[in-house]
């Protein structure tokens, strides 16, 4: 697959993941996709992210704030479900609830790194 296919199949997650999310009642505000290597650097820098290596450079991470009757949800047992929805699109798919190292809930992502970064 080359990185444009990864990018549209990323895109395609994106629209169903919505879709669920808007068919079981949350509202979404969309935050970072495509992410310059010098804005992550900074991320880094700033504790924000944990790697110089992120699938936000690649445009296969998007960041996703989900509300529920006009709440922010950031508790990692409220977002689980959705979480799981997601990593079960496709086995590249991961969520960043569900990082090891570090917790990033609104962090929905195709693991396209370890082949292209
Ligand atoms: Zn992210």
């Amino acid at each position: 697959m080359t990185l444009g296919n990864h990018q549209e199949a990323f895109m395609q997650d994106v629209a169903n993941i919505l879709a669920y999310l808007h068919d079981n009642g949350y509202t979404v505000r969309g935050g970072d996709l495509q992410r310059s290597k010098e804005q992550q650097k900074i991320y880094f820098n700033q504790g924000k992210s944990k790697t110089l290596k992120s699938n936000h450079l690649l445009k296969c991470a998007v960041d996703l704030h989900i509300f529920r009757n006009g709440r922010l949800l950031q508790d990692k047992h409220d977002l689980q479900a959705i979480g799981d929805y997601w990593e079960a699109l496709n086995n590249l798919n991961r969520w960043g609830g569900n990082f090891k190292t570090f917790l990033d809930v609104p962090h929905f992502e195709r693991n396209i790194q370890p082949y292209f970064l």
